[in-house]
This record gives C-alpha cells, sequence and structure tokens, in this order.
C-alpha cells in the first residue's frame, strides 16, 4: 500500500531545473534532492554552475548532483541538453523551467531587443526545453513539467512589461502544453511565487519605500523565502499531484487575492 510520505518521496527520479546555478533555481533543485531525486543543474555561466554543482554535491550523496550549462533560449542547445541528460543521467522524469531575468524600464523607452530578450528567456525557453523533454516523456507515458510564474503572471506592474507579458503567457502556455500532453500522462503546472528574497530582488529589499509596500500588500506581512517554494515543488514533481493538471499555483502569501 502506498504510504502518504511514499506518495511524495522522489527516489530514483530524474530532475532539470533550468536556472539552477544560484536562486529559486538552485533551492528548488536542493528541495529535490532532499526529496530523493537525483538533480541537473544549469545556468549560462559555467564557472557560477560549476561553483554551485560542487556545493551541493557536497550536501548529497554521490551521483546525486549533475550540472549542464546551456542556454535556454538556444533550440539546439536545449535539444542537446536534454539527450545529454537523458544519456548521462537517465531519463528525464522532471523538468522545472526557471530560468528567467528581469529588465526594468519604462515602456515608452523599452527597447524592442530588451523586449524580445525578456520574453525570449522567460516565456519562448519554456516552450524550447519543454517540447524537447516532452518529446523523450510521451513515449514512456509520464513525466512532470513545472513551469515557474510570476504575481505578474495574474497583476502588473510599471516598468516591467515584457516580464509581465512572458508570465501571463507562461500561464497559457501551461495550459496549452496541458491540452497536448495530458492524455499522456504528463502533469504541466505552474508555480507563480510572490516576491521572494533573492539576488534577482536584493535591490528591492534594500529600497525602503518599496520593501515597506511590499509588507503592506502582502497579507503574510513578509518576503517569501525560497524554502517556501521546496515544498510546493515537490509536490508537482511527485506522485501527490497525478491529477493536478494545467493549474498555476501561486505561493505569494495572498498577495494576488488582496486589493
Ligand atoms: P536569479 O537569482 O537572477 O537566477 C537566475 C538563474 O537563471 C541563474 O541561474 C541564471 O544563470 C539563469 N539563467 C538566466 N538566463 C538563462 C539562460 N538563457 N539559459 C540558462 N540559464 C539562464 O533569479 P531568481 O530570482 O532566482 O528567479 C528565478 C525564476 O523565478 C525566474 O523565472 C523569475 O522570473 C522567477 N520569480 C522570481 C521571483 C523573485 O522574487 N525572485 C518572484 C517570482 C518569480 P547564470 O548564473 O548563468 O546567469
Amino acid at each position: 500500500m502506498q504510504t502518504m510520505s511514499g506518495l511524495f518521496d522522489l527516489t530514483g527520479r530524474v530532475a532539470l531545473v533550468t536556472g539552477s546555478s544560484r536562486g529559486i533555481g538552485n533551492a528548488l533543485a536542493r528541495g529535490l534532492a532532499d526529496a530523493g531525486a537525483t538533480v541537473v543543474l544549469n545556468g549560462i555561466n559555467a564557472e557560477r554552475l560549476e561553483a554551485a554543482r560542487q556545493a551541493a554535491a557536497a550536501d548529497y550523496t554521490e551521483g546525486k548532483v549533475h550540472s549542464l550549462a546551456f542556454d535556454v533560449t538556444d533550440a539546439t542547445a536545449a535539444a542537446e541538453g536534454i539527450a545529454w541528460v537523458e544519456k548521462n543521467v537517465g531519463p528525464l522524469d522532471v523538468l522545472v523551467n526557471n530560468a528567467g531575468i528581469q529588465h526594468r524600464v519604462p515602456m515608452l523607452d523599452l527597447d524592442v531587443e530588451d523586449w524580445d530578450r525578456v520574453i525570449t528567456t522567460n516565456l519562448t525557453s519554456a516552450f524550447l526545453v519543454g517540447r524537447e523533454a516532452a518529446r523523450h516523456m510521451i513515449p514512456r507515458g509520464q513525466g512532470k513539467i513545472i513551469n515557474i510564474c510570476s504575481v505578474q503572471t495574474d497583476l502588473a506592474r510599471p516598468t516591467i512589461a515584457p516580464y509581465v507579458a512572458a508570465k501571463g503567457g507562461l500561464r497559457n502556455l501551461t495550459r496549452a502544453m496541458t491540452a497536448e500532453w495530458a492524455s499522456s500522462g504528463l502533469q504541466i503546472n505552474g508555480i507563480a511565487p510572490g516576491y521572494i528574497h533573492t539576488e534577482m530582488t536584493q535591490k528591492l529589499v534594500d529600497d525602503a519605500d518599496f520593501n515597506s509596500w511590499i509588507l503592506g500588500r502582502t497579507p503574510a506581512n513578509r518576503w517569501g523565502t525560497v524554502a517556501d517554494l521546496a515544498g510546493p515543488t515537490v509536490w508537482l514533481a511527485s506522485q501527490a499531484s497525478n491529477f493536478v493538471n494545467g493549474q498555476t499555483i501561486f505561493v505569494d502569501g495572498g498577495m494576488t487575492v488582496v486589493v
């Protein structure tokens, strides 16, 4: 009989987390490893990635932590990256599309190159890497894809138009993937973090006015931590979520349910 803890157990599963050399992705990879998964870290900066691999490898049993540098916006690199994981680590069970960037400029001053860069990194990448993962998962009749969205999946703010557009698109890409791949045994869901204290948001944490706005705007009255995201990620990566399809779970201290 399946036990409750067994439902969440990821022992023997292989998980790739894009953009996991630091920040949220790194914490999600470690959360998956804590639940038993063998994890593959990813980023572009090879030196930073290797440092992250070494740090994680020291905390887990041998062979549990791998890394592969590739650019998630490059279709060929994405295909080669997934093929490398399948050949050298094992059949991919879990893909977390986490790599993302931010660019803050009022829309009237926004260059199309910067618009494209943010859309490509935050949205097109999930299509490119997700499609390659699904090509391997579908014949096996199982697989989990988790797309890391944002409160900007639902809510806009000034100066971050391409980010808002990309994260809104990512929620509907999650639904589109579900429409095409759920009948093949895949579950594709999103996690939408609230304001999480990482390198990406350090400037905002240091800005006294913004910081006090965040605390007032968040019912939980605090910034999120990367640890807050690990449990929902393990749930969506595990058998415990086998009938959860196409949803985006907001992990935001309640920000998106109040005005
Ligand atoms: P971060 O600390 O800036 O880390 C970004 C990661 O993505 C790094 O590992 C970076 O690799 C990687 N990356 C960027 N472009 C890439 C590319 N083209 N190919 C491969 N890897 C790439 O960011 P974060 O704050 O942890 O955010 C992670 C995700 O969570 C993003 O999707 C973000 O939108 C989302 N999110 C963040 C917050 C928040 O409050 N922080 C809230 C909601 C959603 P390198 O080290 O090589 O640059």
